[in-house]
């Protein structure tokens, strides 16, 4: 490819995007970055601290004390990705867990969270040859960003897959609450304020129910190949 681009993916949870993702960027020799993984590693840091429960919930400690918060990527080799630091630890594995699924969407509708993970995230791409997934990367992070891609498909594909996913941790998972999580999220970040999930009007519309991953990235694949080389 002559000149590098910027990809946004951005979608319903659950939908695949962070595999299509990272299989494009080293397809194409890009940067990945999947910003869900920045608004967990938030969301623990408010755990932690005691800012969020599922019983209570004080946005504004969160907002006075977001200085605290270090957010970077680390390259793991042998894994191929790169894996989330919050203050100097890797926080990979501990923001994957169904506790931080289930707080993670009202943390995301904090504005001042929003902003400052936003302005980091634009700062990965300044120079282009990256690959970033989340919900709002067409519309408000990139949004002149070459390629678009939205991703959807059912709740019940997507949970099952979700299900899978944890299982295969080793994690110990209710299907039902899977399912439960996914639709509740979908709900708040359709629904929230700033920058709510909506598609983008340049985006290509991707639902992958039907489809597998890999037939999927190929049709991607040969999307970029077409027009951007
Ligand atoms: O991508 P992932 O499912 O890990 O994202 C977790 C949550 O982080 C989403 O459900 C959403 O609430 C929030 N998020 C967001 N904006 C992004 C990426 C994630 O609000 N760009």
């Amino acid at each position: 490819m002559t000149q590098k681009i910027t990809i946004a993916i951005d979608g319903f949870s659950s939908t695949g995007k962070s595999t299509i993702a990272k299989q494009l960027a080293k397809e194409l020799g890009y940067i990945y970055v999947d910003t869900g993984a920045m608004y967990r590693a938030v969301t623990l840091y408010a755990m932690q601290q005691n800012y969020i429960s599922d019983s209570h919930f004080n946005p504004n400690d969160l907002i006075a004390d977001l200085h605290n918060v270090s957010l970077s990527f680390i390259f793991n080799k042998s894994l191929g990705f790169a894996e989330m630091i919050l203050n100097n630890i890797n926080v990979e594995k501990a923001i994957r867990t169904i506790e931080v699924s289930r707080l993670v969407s009202k943390i995301a509708t904090i504005s001042e969270v929003r902003k400052k993970l936003v302005s980091e995230q634009q700062e990965m791409g300044k120079n282009k040859g990256i690959v970033m997934d989340g919900r709002d990367i067409g519309t408000v992070v990139f949004p002149d960003a070459e390629l678009k891609l939205f991703m959807t498909a059912s709740a019940d594909k997507r949970a099952t897959r979700r299900y899978k996913e944890l299982l295969d941790r080793g994690d110990k998972v209710n299907y039902e609450e899977i399912l439960h999580n996914v639709q509740e999220r979908d709900r708040i970040d359709s629904t929230r304020e700033d920058s709510p999930l909506v598609i983008a009007k340049d985006a290509i519309e991707f639902d992958n129910s039907d489809m597998g991953l890999k037939e999927q990235f190929e049709r991607i694949i040969s999307l970029v190949n077409r027009n951007f080389k």
